[in-house]
């Protein structure tokens, strides 16, 4: 079956502009820090960097290298059982690059480190309490593994000193078998967003959900309300795009007003806050999303 569906005029992107994104960007030149919004050549890359209403400018930084220990089917990072050794140094680099920079909130994210011990917790805490160290305003986010279900790694970051817990359940539970690695269960995921609850309370925890991959309307629903129960504050639903014909196919290009629709259910749930929106990523306007919901 090799029928690609059209793109739909509504994923069609502007070029990004603004002042504090052309400062972020002129700074960014000589730090030797590498963002997810410019390597993966992101759309909202003005949106974010822009910062909004309240002008709180949000960008993503990948720790742990590039090499990702699983294969997910929608994704195109490179894959290995043997990535290279994390950098030793990279807590302490990235968190004096991201100090300097003019950036109000960070979201800090990588690929899955099934090799190592820990999952690469301890990484991601390090990095955490050097940006605090350094900037103790900055509003860091990590977006992180589901660690195997090891809730050790879970509580190493809860620890760590972050504003916002991050983990995406990607898809609704009958697609998690074909659209996730293996190792991805929908139920660990959502074991390891409840155990931050419990270890405490006030963490922030935020989760994304892909649409267009053949998920129905009450898969999403219930996706949704599985989330509410496991206690997760701010939920984003975007549309899965294909990275590489080798990839799974987009089902359906879910349109503006079905994204409007999930925002008032989930609304409705009383969730801190919902994004959806057909570009919207799950570190999509973070900061701004988060100055809102805690003004609200
Ligand atoms: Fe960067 Fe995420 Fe915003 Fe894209 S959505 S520009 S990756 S912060
Ligand atoms: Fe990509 Fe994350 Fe899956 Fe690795 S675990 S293949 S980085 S989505």
């Amino acid at each position: 079956e090799s029928s690609r569906l059209r793109l739909p005029p509504w994923l069609k992107t502007s070029i990004p502009k603004g002042k504090k994104f052309s400062e972020l960007k002129e700074q960014l030149r000589n730090l030797n820090l590498h963002t997810v919004c410019e390597e993966a050549r992101c759309p909202n890359i003005g949106e974010c960097w822009g910062g909004g209403e309240h002008g709180t400018a949000t960008a993503t930084i990948m720790l742990l290298g590039d090499t990702c220990t699983r294969g997910c089917r929608f994704c195109s990072v490179k894959t290995s059982k043997t990535p290279p050794a994390p950098d030793p140094n990279e807590p302490v680099k990235t968190a004096s690059a991201i100090a300097s920079w003019g950036l109000d909130y960070i979201v800090l994210t990588s690929v899955d480190r099934d090799d190592l011990p820990d999952g690469g917790s301890n990484h991601f805490a390090e990095t955490v309490r050097e940006i605090k160290k350094r900037k103790s305003e900055i509003l860091v986010e990590c977006l992180v593994p589901d660690f195997a279900g090891d809730l050790n790694a879970v509580k190493t970051i809860v620890d760590s000193g972050l504003d916002v817990y991050a983990h995406n359940i990607e898809t609704v539970e009958a697609l998690t078998p074909f659209v996730r690695d293996r190792r991805a269960k929908y139920r660990q995921s959502l074991a390891t967003l409840e155990a931050v609850k419990k270890f405490n309370p006030d963490m922030i925890t935020k989760s994304s959900i892909m649409l267009g991959l053949g998920e129905t309307d009450d898969e999403v629903r219930q996706t949704l309300e599985d989330l509410k129960t496991a206690g997760v504050d701010c939920v984003t639903l975007g549309q899965y795009m294909q990275p590489t014909k080798k990839h799974l196919l987009v089902v359906e290009y879910v349109t503006p007003e079905k994204y409007q629709y999930w925002e008032k259910v989930g609304n409705e749930m009383k969730f801190l806050y919902v994004a959806s929106g057909p570009l919207v990523r799950s570190s999509y306007k973070a900061g701004e999303f988060f100055i809102a919901s805690i003004l609200k």
